[in-house]
C-alpha cells in the first residue's frame, strides 16, 4: 500500500483514484525541463501514493506560440481531461503557469495548482490568486557573474547570448534587469538574436577580459530550432573563453564551464508536497523563500582555466570529472606495485645469493691456489727423493774412486798437490753426501743432526768450494771472518747450504751490474751475547719493499727459472738452529742478509 506524508489528511487519501496532470511548457526534448517533468512525476508518486494517475502534457509554448494554436490546445485539452476528476496540476516553468492559470476555468475549475521552476517576480504575482501554489526559483545570474570576477582577476565583459524564441527573450529581459546590479563593476554585451555561425565566429574574437553567459537560446537569429541544450553546446565548443549558464546543471553537461543555479532534483519533492496540502483542502504553507540553489562546474574546464577546486563556492558539484590515476587504476596500480615490490624481494634475494656464490668462488680460487701450492710442494718432495736416491749412488762410487785413488796414491808414495786434489774431492762429495742426506732427512722429517763445528770452518770450506764459480761470474769475493773460532751446535752441512744459497742469491742479483761493481761480502762475527752472526753483502738492486715482505715465503720467487724455495729453506735451517734470519738494504746500496745463530756456551 502506498504510504502519504502525515500531514496529509483523511480526506486526501479517501480520494477514489487520485489524478494529477503536470504542464509542461515546451517539448519533451528540452533536456533540463524532460528532467524536472520526471522528477516531478516522481515525487507525486511518493507524496500521493504509488497508485496516482499522473497525466503529462507537453505544450510546446515556445516553438507554438501562436494565438490560434493556444486556443486549440485549450479545446482539445478540455475534451481530453472532461469527466476526469483531477486532483491537482503542477504547472513546470512559467509559460506552462501563465498558461493554467489563464485557461484554469476552462480546462481544470477549482483544482489547485502548483508551479515549478518559476522565476520570483512572477512566482509572486501568481500566487496571489487563490488556488495557485509554488516556490519561486531563483535563476538570479548574479551570484554567477560574482563568482566570474572572483576567478578570472581581468574580466571587464560578460557577453550575454540569447536566441529569438519567446522563452530567450524572456531571459534577455531578466539579465538585461539584472546586469544593473552589477554596474561599475563589469560591462554587458548583449548578442541577441543573432545566427549560431554568426555567433560562433565573433566568439572567435573574443578577447581575454570577457566571459560568456548563456541563458537560453532555444531560436537562433536563423530561425533554428536548439531545443536539446546543442546551442551551448556548439557555443561552448569554439568559445576561447569560460561560458557560464544559471541553467548550470544542465549547461556543465554540454560543456559549458558552470554557473551557480537552482538545484532541480529538490524542486519536485517540494511542489508535490505543496500539491498534496492543497489537494487535501490543507492550508499551504509558502516562507516566500526561493528553492535552494548551487553551483556547477565542468571538471575538464576547470584544468583548463586552472581553476582550483578551493575557489569555488561550498558544496559545488563537479560533473565530467576524470579520475586521476590512482582513482581510476587504483586496484591495477596495487597490482602493480605488489608486482614491483615481490619483483624487487626476488632481484634482492637474486644479488645477495649472486653476492655469496662470488665470496664461494673467490673462496675457491684462494683453496686452488693452496692446492697447487701443495701439489707442487709434494711434487718437490717427490722429486727431491728420486734425485737424492739416484745421486747418492753415483757419489757413493765417486766416493769409493777417490778412497781407492788415494790409497794408489798412498803406495806410490806421491802424496803432495795429487793427495791434496783427491782431498778435495772427497770433502765435496761428503758435502754432497751431506746434503743429500739432509735432503733425505728433510723428506722423512727426520730432525737435523746435532754436533759442535767451527762456524769459521764451514763458512771457509764453502768459499774454497765456490771460488771457481766466482771467478766464472767475475765476482770478487770479500771474506772478512772473525779470528777467534766460532763454536756452533747443529747441522755443519745445513748451515752450509744456507750459505751457498745467500753467496749464489748475491752473485745471481749482481748479475747486470758491470764486472768491476761486482763484490760480495762475507762477514762472521761473534756478537758478545753468546750469539754469532754471518753476514752476506752484495752490490745489486736490494730488494723491494714488496720482496723483503715475502722473501721467506715457500715459493716465492722474482727470476724465471727460479723455484723460489731457497730463502725459505734458510730461514727455517736458522730457525732450527734456534737462530734468525734477517733481510736488509744495504746503505750503500745492494741486498744484506744476517743470520744469527746461537754460539754453544
Ligand atoms: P730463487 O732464488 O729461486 O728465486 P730464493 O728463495 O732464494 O728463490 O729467493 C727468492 C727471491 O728473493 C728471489 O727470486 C729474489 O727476487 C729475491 N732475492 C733473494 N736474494 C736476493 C738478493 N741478494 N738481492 C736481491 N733479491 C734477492
Amino acid at each position: 500500500m502506498p504510504s502519504a506524508p502525515a500531514r496529509v489528511s483523511e480526506s486526501h487519501r479517501s480520494l477514489k483514484q487520485r489524478q494529477i496532470l503536470v504542464l509542461n511548457s515546451e517539448g519533451s526534448l528540452l533536456p533540463l525541463i524532460s528532467q524536472l517533468n520526471r522528477d516531478v512525476v516522481e515525487a507525486i508518486k511518493t507524496e500521493f501514493g504509488r497508485d496516482t494517475e499522473v497525466f503529462v502534457e507537453w505544450l510546446d509554448l515556445s516553438r507554438f506560440h501562436s494565438k490560434e494554436y493556444e486556443g486549440q490546445l485549450v479545446e482539445f485539452l478540455a475534451r481530453k481531461y472532461n469527466g476526469q476528476s483531477l486532483a491537482g496540476v503542477v504547472a513546470v516553468t512559467e509559460m506552462s503557469l501563465r498558461f493554467a492559470a489563464a485557461h484554469r476555468e476552462r480546462l481544470f475549475p477549482g483544482t489547485p495548482v502548483v508551479h515549478v521552476a518559476v522565476r520570483e517576480s512572477e512566482a509572486t504575482r501568481w500566487n496571489k490568486m487563490p488556488g495557485i501554489y509554488g516556490e519561486a526559483v531563483d535563476y538570479d545570474p548574479v551570484p554567477t557573474i560574482k563568482f566570474a570576477l572572483e576567478v578570472h582577476p581581468g574580466l571587464k565583459r560578460v557577453v550575454v547570448i540569447t536566441g529569438t524564441a519567446p522563452f530567450d527573450r524572456l531571459w534577455e529581459g531578466y539579465i538585461r534587469m539584472r546586469a544593473g546590479q552589477l554596474e561599475g563593476r563589469v560591462q554587458f554585451d548583449f548578442w541577441a538574436g543573432l545566427s549560431m555561425a554568426e555567433i560562433r565566429q565573433r566568439l572567435a574574437g573574443l578577447g581575454e577580459d570577457a566571459v560568456v553567459l548563456s541563458p537560453s537560446l532555444l531560436s537562433d537569429g536563423a530561425g533554428e530550432w536548439m531545443i536539446g541544450g546543442e546551442a551551448l553546446e556548439k557555443i561552448a565548443e569554439v568559445s576561447p573563453r569560460p561560458v557560464y549558464s544559471v541553467f548550470a546543471q544542465r549547461a556543465v553537461e554540454v560543456g559549458a564551464f558552470g554557473g551557480i543555479g537552482p538545484d532541480y532534483s529538490q524542486m519536485g519533492t517540494r511542489a508535490a508536497r505543496l500539491l498534496a496540502l492543497a489537494a487535501a483542502g490543507q492550508p499551504v504553507p509558502l516562507s516566500g523563500e526561493t528553492a535552494p540553489s548551487r553551483a556547477w562546474f565542468n571538471w575538464p574546464q576547470l584544468k583548463r582555466w586552472r581553476i582550483q577546486e578551493s575557489q569555488l563556492p561550498p558544496q559545488s558539484v563537479i560533473v565530467n570529472r576524470v579520475p586521476t590515476f590512482l582513482e581510476a587504476y587504483w586496484g591495477r596500480a596495487l597490482t602493480a606495485v605488489v608486482i614491483i615490490l615481490v619483483q624487487s624481494a626476488f632481484i634482492t634475494a637474486l644479488l645477495i645469493q649472486w653476492r655469496r656464490r662470488q665470496r664461494a668462488e673467490e673462496q675457491l680460487a684462494v683453496k686452488r691456489d693452496e692446492l697447487a701450492h701443495l701439489t707442487r710442494v709434494s711434487l718437490f718432495g717427490e722429486i727431491s727423493g728420486t734425485l737424492s736416491h739416484e745421486l747418492s749412488q753415483p757419489l757413493a762410487a765417486i766416493k769409493l774412486g777417490v778412497e781407492a785413488a788415494q790409497m794408489h796414491v798412498g803406495l806410490q808414495g806421491e802424496g803432495g798437490e795429487t793427495g791434496r786434489l783427491l782431498q778435495n774431492i772427497a770433502r765435496a762429495n761428503d758435502r754432497a753426501c751431506g746434503l743429500l742426506e739432509r735432503v733425505r732427512s728433510m723428506i722423512r722429517r727426520e730432525p737435523p743432526s746435532r754436533r759442535s763445528f767451527d762456524f769459521n770452518e764451514s763458512v771457509r770450506e764453502v768459499l774454497a768450494l765456490m771460488r771457481g764459480e766466482f771467478s766464472t761470474r767475475k765476482v770478487t769475493l770479500i771474506p772478512n771472518l772473525s779470528e777467534a773460532p766460532l763454536a756452533i751446535q747443529g747441522d755443519p752441512v745445513q748451515i752450509q747450504q744456507v750459505l751457498v744459497n745467500l753467496m749464489l742469491n748475491g752473485v745471481e742479483a749482481m748479475a747486470a751490474s758491470p764486472a768491476g761493481q761486482r763484490r760480495l761480502e762475507v762477514e762472521t762475527t761473534s756478537l758478545g751475547n753468546g750469539s754469532a752472526s754471518l753476514v752476506v753483502t752484495d752490490q745489486g738492486p736490494g730488494f723491494t719493499p714488496e720482496v723483503r715482505e715475502k722473501l721467506f715465503e715457500p715459493f716465492f720467487t722474482t727470476k724465471k727459472t727460479g723455484l723460489g724455495i731457497g730463502m725459505s729453506i734458510c730461514k727455517q735451517i736458522a730457525e732450527d738452529h734456534g737462530g734468525s734470519i734477517q733481510a736488509l738494504n744495504a746503505e750503500r746500496g745492494g741486498a744484506t742478509i744476517r743470520l744469527v745463530l746461537p754460539l754453544t756456551p
